[in-house]
């Protein structure tokens, strides 16, 4: 392995998955911290997922270090510690006391701060962070639920979690190329300074700091940061040219959607998928309770049905139907059994011969990934902006597709297939 990366949320994993499996490495995502000892998969990148951007500060940062441990004993040369590209924390951190954590792990003297993400709206300008053309402080991050976000000024922001001093690498420095940004880095970090924030408002400029930085063992940044970084490896003579993946080889077996998902755009790709013919089931979170519907039931009519459509198993509802069933059943309870019984059908339906699986819902998709027991997903094409086949290393033989809920085109349960060999 080249790249270990160590992200801070599950979305936020799959992003510079799928950045670093674009640009040519292959890449393998392991959900969780890895077992202790635990051999992490072959692959030129593995992204570890985390769930450490709210968590309290003292889990998220033994977490860290826990997939930094597992990251190095598989070969990683460098660690990116990956986290959002609006800097989504709280004020205790976890950004900083994470990143001092994985300092101290790594011996690094200096560390760059770089969650800019130009082709999501978000630049750096003289160390401020823009969400489009308002800075992230008068952005809709100020209220955000968690981890509202008050101050535009990544300096001050890492300066306060992480207890000490913040340097910038200006616009200027990294027009003028990654010898200038790599000559700053150093001038900082014989300053003593251990942080710099690097300005970034094209793809260009990341690709500058990717280069500038490749000898830097720890980074931190947005998955924008991760552009540049396999150039790095090829230019060393480590990383063949690969091409990003175009398909996915999928076992021979059937084909299956599950959709616990009731967002907009999910509620449309169900609908197209019902007027192309697919089988559909449709599960009633009140059968459920009542016994009228359970796993097996599902799974049993899934593999009954014709093989030459996927079949759509879905609770998907509108906002008043749910709201009905949440006031009855409760929101936790609504949600905890329809995933449930989703996740003990996936795994029966992998039993029973399906191979190629497409999951729509943040959370169905995590208690599916559970259910069917799967660690590690190989990341494969993307089929839509941010929702990647993958391929199961350690698990059924299968490949699935996990995805959050107002993501895809409406025609998403349709193409998908047409990437898999
Ligand atoms: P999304 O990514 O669209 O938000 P999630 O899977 O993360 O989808 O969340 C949807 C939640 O709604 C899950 O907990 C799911 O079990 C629950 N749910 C699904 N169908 C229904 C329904 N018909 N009534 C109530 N809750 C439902």
């Amino acid at each position: 392995m080249l790249l270990g990366v160590i992200a801070d949320d599950m979305t936020g994993a799959t992003d510079v998955a799928l950045m670093l499996n674009r640009a040519g490495m292959r890449t393998v995502q392991v959900i969780g911290v890895p077992a202790p000892g635990a051999a992490l998969p072959e692959a030129d990148a593995v992204v570890v997922a985390l769930k450490s951007r709210t968590n309290p500060v003292a889990e998220a940062v033994a977490d860290s270090l826990a997939a930094c441990e597992a990251l190095l004993a598989a070969g990683a040369r460098q660690i990116l510690f990956k986290y959002c590209s609006t800097f989504d924390s709280t004020a205790e951190g976890n950004i900083g006391p994470v990143a001092n954590a994985l300092m101290r792990r790594l011996g690094a003297k200096l560390a760059i701060v770089c969650p800019a993400f130009p082709a999501n709206g978000r630049s750096i300008y003289q160390g401020y962070l823009f969400v489009g053309a308002v800075p992230l402080h008068e952005s809709s991050m100020k209220d955000h639920p968690l981890t509202p976000m008050r101050d535009s000024n990544l300096m001050r922001l890492m300066a306060a979690q992480a207890g000490t001093e913040v340097g910038l690498v200006d616009y200027t420095t990294v027009l003028a190329g990654p010898a200038a940004v790599k000559a700053r880095l150093a001038k900082l970090e014989a300053d003593g300074v251990r942080y710099a924030v690097t300005d970034a408002l094209t793809n260009e400029d990341l690709m500058t700091l990717g280069h500038a930085v490749s000898e830097q063992v720890l980074l931190t940044g947005g998955s924008g940061i991760a552009m540049g970084l396999p150039q790095n490896f090829r230019r060393a003579g480590l990383l063949p040219e690969r091409p990003g993946p175009q398909d996915i080889q999928a076992p021979a077996g059937r084909a299956g959607i599950i959709s616990g998902s009731c967002s907009t755009a999910t509620r449309g790709q169900i609908k197209a998928a019902l007027e192309a013919g697919y089988p559909a089931l449709k599960v009633d979170p009140f059968a459920l309770v009542e016994g009228r519907q359970d796993a097996a039931g599902l799974a049993a009519w899934a593999l009954a049905q014709p093989a030459d459509k996927p079949f759509l198993l879905y609770s998907s509802d509108d906002p008043a139907e749910v709201a009905a069933v949440q006031d009855k059943l409760g929101r936790e309870k609504a949600g905890g059994i329809v995933e449930h019984a989703f996740a003990e059908a996936a795994r029966l339906l992998a039993e029973g011969g399906v191979t190629r699986l497409l999951v729509a819902g943040g959370e169905t998709s995590g208690a599916t990934v559970l259910g069917l027991g799967v660690r590690t997903l190989e990341i494969g094409p993307e089929i839509d902006p941010g929702v990647p086949w993958t391929r199961v290393v350690d698990g059924p033989e299968m490949v699935v597709a996990l995805k959050s809920g107002n993501f895809g085109a409406p025609d998403f349960f349709l193409k998908a297939w047409s990437l898999l060999r």
